[in-house]
């Protein structure tokens, strides 16, 4: 049985992400500290079981030894309309690497001119969520290339089939990072996925904590962005300490989205400095503001109740 006392909340988004305009999330205290259960509504019992063993790791063991004190920031803009951007960029200041969610390159390449006008020396990760199919990601790739030469970091997951990603790279020039393709291969040899891309995303709870991603860092051998998966700042605090801890660090992580949000469960919140972030304990003081009704509440409690009776966990 779940052995501590689940506090759910519903935390306003200021703008629709993943089609959501809230997220619900689930937070206990164990005697490490703060964790965070948050699978999105729709996951089966499987995957969030993943989750939940995150969240039981994050409140019962202490966190690994930092290599690192502030970790850079990268921006995070959901699939937006272009006057949304400047007041998004706001929000993440001092951050030079923005990434954008993307379909296309003829309408979403505003977003990107857009930020130009805001960011002069801004750098793109733009994340596909393998959307395209391979004719469709070579033909966008060397469109963004052309256009914006120079100024592409990466493309995140183009194609989700990984004969797909193996042919982009003998057809462009763009660096490649996988993250659904990790999460598609945990039973599998991880180490397939070096030969497909330069930069493996990585994310706290849905690769199943900390000692999890750690183990399977070691085995993909390319270097690592931690991103988030839209947490609260508790279980952005957690993605933090994972990004402290790792050697082959790539570059700035998508760790300051706990800022889309219009308000946190915290007074103390994480606080986006120069582009950086400071780690700290996350105490959610605000619970009471945030909470659910009963009937969400019990919803929460039945699904972990259901992992383990799944034996899942
Ligand atoms: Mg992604």
């Amino acid at each position: 049985m779940f052995p501590y006392e689940l506090s759910v909340v519903a935390l306003p988004l200021s703008t629709n992400f993943r089609g959501v305009s809230f997220r619900e999330v689930a937070l206990f205290e164990g005697p490490a500290g703060w964790s965070e259960f948050s699978p999105f509504i729709e996951y089966d019992s499987k995957e969030s079981a993943i989750w939940l063993k995150a969240a039981l790791e994050g409140a019962m063991t202490k966190e690994p030894t930092k290599l690192r004190e502030e970790i850079g920031i990268n921006a995070t803009l959901p699939n937006t309309e272009v006057e949304n951007v400047k007041d998004l960029l706001s929000k993440f200041p001092g951050c030079k690497t923005v990434k954008i969610k993307i379909n296309d390159f003829k309408k979403d390449r505003e977003l990107l001119i857009e930020v130009l006008r805001h960011i002069p020396d801004a750098n793109f990760r733009l994340d596909v969520n393998g959307q395209w199919d391979f004719e469709e990601a070579v033909e966008n790739i060397n469109n963004y290339e052309k256009e914006f030469e120079g100024k592409i970091d990466y493309i995140e997951q183009p194609c989700l089939k990984m004969e797909d990603l193996l042919e982009l790279r003998k057809k462009t020039e763009s660096k490649i990072a996988v993250d659904e393709s990790i999460r598609k291969h945990l039973d599998q040899d991880p180490s397939i996925l070096k030969t497909v891309a330069d930069i493996a995303v990585i994310k706290w709870a849905p690769l199943g904590g900390t000692s999890s991603a750690l183990e399977l860092i070691e085995k993909i051998d390319l270097p690592v962005v931690i991103s988030s998966a839209l947490e609260s700042s508790i279980g952005i605090s957690h993605g933090l300490s994972l990004a402290q801890s790792i050697p082959n660090l790539y570059g700035a992580c998508g760790l300051g989205t706990a800022v889309l949000f219009k308000s946190d469960i915290t007074s103390n919140p994480l606080t986006i400095i120069d582009g950086q972030i400071k780690n700290k304990k996350i105490v959610p003081d605000l619970i009471d503001e945030f909470k659910v009704k009963p009937d969400r509440q019990i919803w929460w409690h039945n699904r972990i109740n259901q992992i383990y009776q799944e034996g899942l966990i």
